[in-house]
């Protein structure tokens, strides 16, 4: 089993060499939600406007890396708010069309929607005391190649280590999709990231932990061998079922209430709309997760 672990989140340039298609947490959740939906993300490649809420998560997502960043001590409510509105300048500065969310028109717009997410900041400091804690990585790349073949590949938010070697995986949510909706979807992507780190370092996690930053709340849940190992098995026949879609292009649309979520009812036969031609599996990955994805 080849084994890979990096810190680099950036994506790669264009000269880079191509990496082979991989299976993400994200790509994963498409594809059995809506094939169709799949397809439009990963093969097509269509753009999406995310919303406010989708880029404030991804604002705190960065300003909690950076708070576990600063020296213990100054991990506090107040310096990690200070964070916001610098992250937001760079954010910006990288993703202009980001900007565009906003009204030009509308007075404060800008400032009441970082007050938002000085909300989220501190809901995050009612769950739990960042100063005692040291996180063994936040944002870290993982990809694992399994015995059949398969890639895997996805960001952690954070990997805490106890001094024992126990692992704790932990996934920050800030998204405003209401969270039975996103529950068990979240629970497939720590079930994604227990399998990789598992296979990559022989030790199961300990704790899965869900931190639901807009209503102060955590989820947790001990998988066990058996389950990763049933699971590994799922994440294959979901690889596999994506290849054999991917040859034909026969993605199918899968109604449900998630549509209401999708970015491409226009184009979806469920709705009295035509997806674009088939433009072939593409090269060189469909498994990419953007900030966005690792931020819902
Ligand atoms: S609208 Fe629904 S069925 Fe159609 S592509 Fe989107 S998720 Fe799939």
């Amino acid at each position: 089993m080849s084994q890979t672990a990096t810190t680099d989140p950036q994506p790669e340039a264009s000269s880079a060499p191509r990496r082979r298609p991989a299976l993400s947490p994200s790509r994963a959740s498409d594809f059995k939600q809506c094939p169709l939906l799949y397809r439009f993300r990963a093969v097509d490649r269509l753009p999406e406007v995310p919303t406010k809420a989708q880029v404030r998560g991804t604002l705190v997502h960065s300003v909690l890396e950076k708070l576990f960043a600063l020296p213990t001590a100054e991990r506090l409510p107040e310096r990690a708010k200070e964070l916001l509105a610098p992250s937001w300048t760079e954010m910006s500065a990288d993703r202009p069309e980001w900007t565009a969310l906003f009204d030009d028109d509308e007075q404060g717009e800008v400032e009441n929607w970082l007050g938002s997410a000085a909300k989220l900041v501190d809901n995050y400091f009612e769950l739990e005391d960042p100063r005692r804690l040291e996180p063994e990585a936040c944002e870290q790349h993982i990809e694992l190649e399994l015995d059949s073949g398969v890639l895997l590949r996805g960001y952690v938010d954070r990997i805490d280590v106890a001094p024992t070697g126990e692992i704790r995986v932990v996934d920050y949510k800030t998204g405003a999709a209401p969270r039975q909706i996103g529950e068990a979807k979240a629970m497939f992507q720590m079930k994604f990231y227990a399998v990789v780190l598992w296979r990559l370092r022989g030790v199961v996690p300990r704790q899965l932990k869900l931190m639901y930053l807009t209503d102060g709340q955590a989820l947790t849940y001990a998988p066990d061998e058996a389950e990763l190992r049933r699971f590994e098995r799922t994440l294959e026949a979901i690889w596999q079922a994506i290849l054999r879609a991917g040859k034909t292009g026969d993605f199918r649309p899968n109604q449900s209430k998630l549509c209401g979520w999708c970015d491409h009812q226009a184009r979806c036969p469920e709705f009295g709309g035509t997806p674009p031609d088939y433009p072939g599996w593409p090269e060189p990955d469909p498994g990419e997760e953007s900030p966005l994805d690792r931020a819902d």
